[in-house]
């Protein structure tokens, strides 16, 4: 990173300061993550774990799972999307493990026309998102795309990754999360570097731990959309450092409990 891409609208990224539960709360206080399942449950199945571990008070997964995993992962079925059209949820996953084929298309095209819910799109979904669907919406949109994703979403692009973050999220009005060794958070103003750090973290899974972090801040309203992104990041990268080397996603997963209670 040289001087110049620090300066002015881009900062290194910091621990979030997140509060604990008030002492009245309740589990649709501190945030309902509702995610939808697709072809491999697994995924889904991690980022609810992610999401609760986090501190969300409720996860769900909406469609066809097994029950594996926590019992606290609630499972509903996916009859229609106004199966998700519940006040309580504070935000939507949408792309961990989904597939790609038209069923998944047209649920996350409704997603994004109801404009209902705040929405985190990761995975599968990014290979099937219309970009240009995404400006002038009311709720907020967090993508977190990887290097192939971001190229299936908006092409090649040129500069370094905080240019071509930032150039997303002002094409777009969504906070991108552009994930790699170093992950750019941008929106239409800023930007936020994570420098990585335990590169054990390229293993199957984490990016979907990453969504229900994220999921778990924003429908938390541990800040902006922005300032969520950033907390799930920096959460996720802190847990990975935790679990040390040759670990899972499901220990990854885990860790973010007692990386909560550390901040
Ligand atoms: P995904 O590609 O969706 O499975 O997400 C992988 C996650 O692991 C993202 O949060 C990446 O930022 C992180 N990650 C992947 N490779 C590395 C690496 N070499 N160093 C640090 N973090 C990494
Ligand atoms: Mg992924």
């Amino acid at each position: 990173l040289s001087a110049h891409d620090l300066s002015g609208a881009v900062a290194m990224i910091a621990p979030p300061r997140l509060a604990a539960p008030d002492p009245d709360s309740h589990k649709y206080s501190r945030g309902m993550v509702a995610i939808v399942v697709g072809q491999m449950a697994g995924a889904a199945r991690l980022s609810a774990e992610a999401a609760l571990r986090s501190g969300a008070g409720y996860a769900a997964l909406y469609g066809d799972a097994s029950e594996l995993g926590p019992a606290a992962i609630v499972h509903r079925p996916l009859a229609d999307m106004a199966s998700l059209d519940d006040p309580r949820i504070g935000a939507i996953v949408i792309g961990p493990g989904l597939g790609r084929d038209e069923a998944a298309r047209a649920r996350l095209a409704t997603l994004i026309a109801a404009d209902r819910h705040p929405l985190v799109v990761d995975g599968d979904a990014l290979h099937l998102l219309d970009p240009a669907t995404l400006p002038d919406r009311d709720c907020p949109v967090i993508l977190t795309p990887h290097a192939g994703e971001f190229k299936a979403v908006f092409g090649e692009g040129s500069g370094s990754v905080i240019d071509r973050a930032r150039d997303a999220a002002r094409a777009t009005g969504a906070v991108v999360v552009f994930k790699g060794a170093t992950t750019v958070i941008a929106n239409r103003h800023r930007a936020i570097v994570h420098p990585g750090g335990n590169s054990w973290l390229s293993t199957a899974g984490t990016g979907d731990v990453l969504t229900g972090a994220i999921a778990a801040m924003l429908a938390g309203e541990h800040g902006t959309p922005i300032e969520a992104a950033a907390a799930g990041v920096w959460l996720h990268a802190e847990a990975g450092r935790r679990c040390g080397t040759s670990f899972i996603a499901d220990d990854l997963a885990t860790a973010l409990t007692l990386t909560r209670a550390s901040l």
